[in-house]
C-alpha cells in the first residue's frame, strides 16, 4: 500500500537526519516529522481538555448566566456535583440531528454541485477554479471557489424564510444550542477518525502523507496533506469554511433574533458583533482564492486540530460574545460604540491590507506597486521532497516591512474590539482576544520555524531585514 510504502520512506529519513544531526533540512519543511516532549504533552492536553473547555463555556452560559467562576464555586464548596450540572444539560435531541443533517448536506451541495457563478458577475473578485500553492511533494491542487455563492444562497434563504416562509424560528440555532453541540463533536470526531483512516489505507496523494509514529500527534495534526474525495471535495477547504465559518454569520443573527424575543429589542452591541464580525466572515469568502496560500492550506495537514476544531471550536467559541448578549444585553453609549467601531474597522483595515500586499506580491511575482513604489524584497529557494528546486521572493515593503506578521497584528485588534463590545462585567466574552493571542503568537512562531527549515540561510537574510514579529519596535 503507497502509504505503507511511505511510512517506511520516513522512518528512514527520520533516520538519516538524525545521521546528519539535522532536524529539518530544506525540502522537508511542512508539519513536523518528529514529536517532542511538549509537542506531545500540548496536544494529549487539547485533546483531553479542549471538548471540556467549549461545554464549559457553553455550559455556564446556559446554567449560570456566563460566570465562568460560580460553577466552579459551587463545585469547590459541595453546593453542587458534577452529577447535577450535568443532569441538567440538555441532551442530543432528534430535532438537534435533523437540523445539523441538513445543514451539512445542503453545505455540502453547495460545495460540490453548483459551480461558481460570483465571478462572472462580480467585478474583481477571484472565484471559480483556482490552484493552491505547491505543496511538499511537488503537487499543484486546483479548488473550487465557490464559497462567496454559498454564503450568499445560505443568507438569502435564511432572511427569507425570516422575512416571508417562516419555516422555523430565527432563534432556532440558539434554541438548540447544547444539542446542536452534540451533533458537531460527533462530526468533528467522525470526520478526524475517518481522515487518519484514509491516511493509512487510501490516501490521496502518498507522498504527502507525514507520519511521525506517534499516533496521538498524527491523530491531531494529521496524516494527509490535502486529503479528498473525488476531485473536487477538499476537506480542508470545506470543512474550515462551511460549517465552521457560514455558520459564524448565521449563528449571530440567531442570537440578536433571541435577543429580540427576549426583550424586544436587538442592543447596539449586539449589532456591532454582528457588523464586525459579519465584515470578517464576508471578507473571508471575498477573498477564499487568497486563503489557499494561508497556512492552513499550505502547511497545515487534516486531523484532529482542523477537523474537530473547524466543526466544534470554531462555531462554538468564535461567536461567546453574540452568546453572551443574549444573556446580558449590554446598551452601550455612544462614545463606546464609537471606539469600538473605530478599533475594529481599523484592525481590519491593517489585516485586510497585510494580506492584499502579500498575496499581491507573491501573484504578480513582486512586478506590482506597494505604496506607489516596486517592492524590495529577499530572493530566496527551496527544495521538495523530490529533490526539485524552487525560488520565491520574501518582501520588505509595505506592512511587511514594518513586521513580519503584522495581518496578526490587525487581527488582534480587531478581535479585542469583539470583545470590547460586550462591556466590562464578565471575562467570558474576552475569552476570544486571550485564546487569539495564544493562537496567532503560536503560529507565527510555529510559521517563522517552518520557513526558516523551508528557506534556510535566506530565512535569516529576512529576519535581519525585518526584525520585529508583531509590533515594531516591542515583539
Ligand atoms: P500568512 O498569511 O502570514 O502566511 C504566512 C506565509 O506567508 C509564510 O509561511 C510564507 O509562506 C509567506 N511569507 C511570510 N513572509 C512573507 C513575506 N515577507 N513575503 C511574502 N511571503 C511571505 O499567515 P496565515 O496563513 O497564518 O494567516 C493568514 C491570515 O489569516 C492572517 O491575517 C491571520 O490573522 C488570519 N488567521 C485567522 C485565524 C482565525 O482563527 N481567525 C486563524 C489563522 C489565521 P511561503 O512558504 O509561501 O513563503
Amino acid at each position: 500500500m503507497a502509504a505503507h510504502q511511505e511510512k517506511k520512506l520516513a522512518e528512514e529519513r527520520k533516520h538519516q537526519n538524525m545521521q546528519n544531526g539535522t532536524k529539518a533540512s530544506q525540502g522537508q519543511w511542512g508539519r513536523a516529522w518528529e514529536v517532542d516532549w511538549f509537542s506531545l504533552a500540548s496536544i494529549l492536553f487539547l485533546l483531553m481538555f479542549a471538548p471540556l473547555i467549549v461545554y464549559y463555556f457553553i455550559m455556564s452560559c446556559d446554567q449560570y448566566q456566563c460566570s465562568l467562576t460560580d460553577p466552579l464555586l459551587d463545585l469547590l464548596t459541595g453546593n453542587k456535583h458534577l452529577s447535577d450540572i450535568w443532569n441538567r444539560t440538555p441532551t442530543l435531541t432528534y430535532r438537534a440531528a435533523g437540523i445539523y443533517s441538513l445543514w451539512v448536506a445542503f453545505q455540502v451541495i453547495l460545495y460540490v454541485s453548483i459551480p461558481d457563478f460570483c465571478h462572472k458577475f462580480l467585478p474583481g473578485y477571484v472565484g471559480g477554479v483556482q490552484e493552491g500553492a505547491v505543496t511538499p511533494a511537488g503537487v499543484v491542487n486546483k479548488y473550487e471557489i465557490n464559497g462567496l455563492q454559498a454564503w450568499i444562497i445560505t443568507h438569502v434563504l435564511w432572511f427569507a424564510n425570516a422575512s416571508c416562509f417562516h419555516f422555523f424560528s430565527p432563534t432556532i440555532i440558539f434554541d438548540n444550542w447544547i444539542p446542536l453541540l452534540w451533533c458537531a463533536n460527533i462530526l468533528g470526531y467522525a470526520v478526524s477518525t475517518f481522515a487518519m483512516i484514509k491516511g493509512y489505507f487510501f490516501p490521496t496523494n502518498a507522498k504527502d502523507c507525514k507520519f511521525t509514529g506517534n499516533f496521538f500527534y498524527d491523530y491531531m495534526m494529521g496524516i494527509e496533506f490535502n486529503p479528498r474525495i473525488g476531485k473536487w471535495f477538499d476537506f480542508k477547504l470545506f470543512f474550515n469554511g462551511r460549517p465552521g465559518i457560514v455558520a459564524w454569520t448565521l449563528i449571530n443573527l440567531s442570537f440578536a433574533a433571541k435577543q429580540q424575543e427576549l426583550y424586544g429589542e436587538v442592543t447596539n452591541s449586539m449589532i456591532l458583533v454582528n457588523v464586525l464580525q459579519g465584515i470578517y466572515v464576508l471578507d473571508f469568502f471575498w477573498n477564499e482564492a487568497w486563503y489557499l496560500k494561508t497556512i492552513d492550506i499550505c502547511h497545515d495537514h487534516f486531523g484532529w486540530y482542523l477537523g474537530w476544531g473547524d466543526c466544534v471550536w470554531l462555531p462554538y467559541l468564535y461567536t461567546l460574545q453574540g452568546l453572551y448578549l443574549v444573556y446580558h444585553p449590554v446598551q452601550l453609549c455612544t462614545s463606546h460604540v464609537v471606539g469600538v467601531l473605530i478599533l475594529g474597522l481599523l484592525g481590519y483595515f491593517i489585516f485586510r491590507v497585510t494580506n492584499h500586499q502579500k498575496d499581491l506580491f507573491r501573484r504578480t511575482n513582486g512586478n506590482c506597486r506597494i505604496w506607489g513604489k516596486k517592492p524590495e524584497y529577499i530572493e530566496c529557494s527551496y527544495v521538495s521532497v523530490d529533490g526539485t528546486k524552487y525560488y520565491s521572493k520574501l518582501m520588505t515593503s509595505g506592512f511587511w516591512g514594518w513586521a513580519r506578521h503584522f495581518n496578526y497584528t490587525g487581527d488582534l485588534m480587531g478581535s479585542l474590539a469583539y470583545c470590547l463590545a460586550c462591556g466590562f462585567e464578565h471575562i467570558l466574552p474576552y475569552f476570544y482576544i486571550i485564546y487569539m493571542t495564544i493562537l496567532l503568537t503560536h503560529r507565527c512562531i510555529r510559521d517563522e520555524h517552518r520557513c526558516c527549515s523551508k528557506y534556510g540561510k535566506d530565512w535569516k537574510r529576512y529576519t535581519a531585514a525585518v526584525p520585529y514579529r508583531l509590533l515594531p519596535g516591542i515583539f
